[in-house]
């Protein structure tokens, strides 16, 4: 499709989503103009990256540091050793004041690539890129849609809906990638409810403010027109008819992420795609055991979504996996509850990352690339770049790839 011709698609999609998507919303908003967001012209014909935030905080000691006691052993003992790729073994969040190692923080190290103060008291726990993200980067040079561009997120994990896109003036919105989450499809269901006219009265009062809640959520987008994609319609429509709408019967946390992943795979076609896996993180409040299988049920989740890959033409043989922990977990058995991440100690910032796929884009070895010096979890942003052919200009500048 030429750039004329996927316009000329947009913009019909787009009539034809308006219809049924906006007919009831207020209308004090300003008209706006119904250009189509300017992007990138470049075709993109690089290979595809799936980006897997080992969620949760994990550290090396459970992961990648023994291989006979790993609890990934799919990533470990098949994705790196057998099918190729580079693994990092002595990646690090950097220990710098106002440097926080949790989970927001280290996403957004990771999609910007560079480390900044985000302060949860000014933000109430939501944090905005304040550097361009990896999506940014890339859809400002190709000609790929925002439902190509897509971050699946966890179900209770409102404020990581916003890494969308940037404060950066020159890049942001227009260059946004697309979340998806089960409170999107909440979303979505409460509006095509309205919109059928399911409700009526104060009850139909009561929904529209519900909506008009969830949506201005994102407080950062005041027109969903500027943001709605009849494609995520459609494809929570066909989720809609396979699992019905009670939110109970698809599987349930990072269970459901792998499941997302498979149905944006399939339905979607994405290019660049981001899966922030997040329940390693519930040994906050439970047992060392919570902890320790939500690792292997992500490292089954990734062994789902590379099957998957293998199966699938377009996929095959053009897909570069890259795998790093938004943060580590402390080792400090003194600690009266043990695996927090909030208290700066070392091994919450030591983690790792693996960059894996065809040889003849990403060099291929058996073992872990040793280095004098730690690299920076926030390599891994320009690492993408270099993989997918793009620019990061605020990034850190070293590539993980770089010398290996
Ligand atoms: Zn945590």
């Amino acid at each position: 499709m030429n750039r004329r011709d996927f316009l000329q698609k947009t913009a019909a999609l787009t009539a034809a989503g308006a219809s049924l998507s906006f007919a009831y919303q207020q209308p004090q908003l300003p008209p706006q103009p119904d250009e189509p967001e300017p992007q990138g012209r470049m075709a993109y014909d690089g290979p595809n990256v799936i980006l897997v935030r080992y969620g949760g905080g994990v550290r090396r000691r459970e992961t990648i540091e023994d291989a006979s006691r790993t609890y990934c052993p799919f990533i470990y003992h098949e994705l790196w050793k057998r099918h190729g790729g580079l693994l990092f073994p002595n990646v690090e969040i950097e220990s710098q004041e106002g440097i926080v190692t949790s989970h927001a923080q280290g996403t957004l190290y990771v999609l910007t690539g560079k480390y900044d103060r985000y302060n949860d008291i000014e933000t109430g726990g939501r944090f905005v890129p304040q550097a361009p993200t990896i999506f940014e980067y890339f859809r400002r040079k190709y000609d790929v849609p925002p439902s190509q561009a897509l971050i699946i997120n966890g179900e209770d994990r409102i404020d990581e809906e916003f890494y969308t896109f940037s404060n950066d003036h020159v890049f942001g919105i227009r260059y946004r990638s697309t979340v998806l989450s089960l409170y999107r499809f909440k979303t979505y269901l409460l509006r095509k409810r309205i919109a059928a006219g399911e409700f009526v009265g104060h009850e139909l009062e009561q929904k529209r403010r519900e909506l008009e809640r969830m949506e201005n959520h994102d407080y950062r987008v005041e027109n969903r027109r500027l943001v709605a994609l009849p494609e995520i319609d459609a494809f929570w429509d066909r989720w809609e008819h396979y699992y019905g709408r009670s939110g109970f019967v698809n599987p349930r946390g990072d269970r459901l992420l792998t499941t997302l992943t498979l149905w944006a795979i399939r339905e979607l076609r994405p290019k660049l795609m981001m899966i922030n896996y997040q329940d390693p993180d519930y040994v906050h409040w439970g047992p060392r055991q919570f902890y320790t299988r939500a690792i292997a049920i992500i490292d089954e989740g990734v062994r789902e979504i590379y099957s998957a890959t293998q199966a699938d033409e377009a996929y095959r043989a053009n897909t570069v996996f890259v795998i790093v922990p938004d943060c580590g977990r402390d080792s400090n058995r003194a600690m009266p509850v043990p695996y927090q991440h909030h208290f700066n100690s070392r091994s919450a910032h030591e983690i790792f990352a693996l960059v894996a796929g065809p040889r003849r884009f990403v060099p291929h070895q058996r073992e872990p690339v040793a280095r004098a010096r730690p690299q920076q979890q926030t390599q891994v942003a320009r690492t993408i770049g270099q993989i997918m052919n793009f620019e990061t200009p605020h990034a850190n500048a070293q590539s993980l790839l770089a010398e290996a």
